[in-house]
């Protein structure tokens, strides 16, 4: 099973391309990240046997993790890292820190401090 940087993800690929939307940990604002488009000669074939299937398939597969891992690291770059309890949160749940040493938690966190 695909591991997300975030709880809750949702994989909208087709066929022709990978897409991925990651929701924020607090708030569940989405996080769309580029999409990748499935570049292959398949496409362009109309009638595929069983054996061009089997192989387009091996190749989806792995361009599909490979997809996903990258459109992970954008939704890092994205969101923030709470330093306290380790939720990637969006830019509206991120209170940038005066207690951390300059670092981030997310809202929930620093209102639980107080
Ligand atoms: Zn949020
Ligand atoms: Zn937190």
């Amino acid at each position: 099973m695909l591991k997300s940087v975030t709880k809750d993800f949702a994989d909208k690929s087709t066929l022709e391309q990978f897409e991925f939307e990651f929701y924020c940990d607090c708030c569940g604002a989405v996080v769309r990240t580029p999409v990748i488009e499935f570049v292959s000669v398949f496409k362009r074939k109309r009638f595929l046997n069983s054996d061009i299937k089997k192989a387009r398939d091996i190749i989806y597969a792995a361009d599909h993790d490979r997809a996903f891992e990258r459109a992970n690291i954008e939704a890092m770059y994205e969101l923030n890292r709470c330093e306290i309890c380790g939720a990637m949160v969006c830019e509206d749940c991120t209170v940038y820190g005066k207690n951390l040493n300059g670092g981030v938690c997310c809202k929930k966190c620093d209102e639980s401090e107080k």
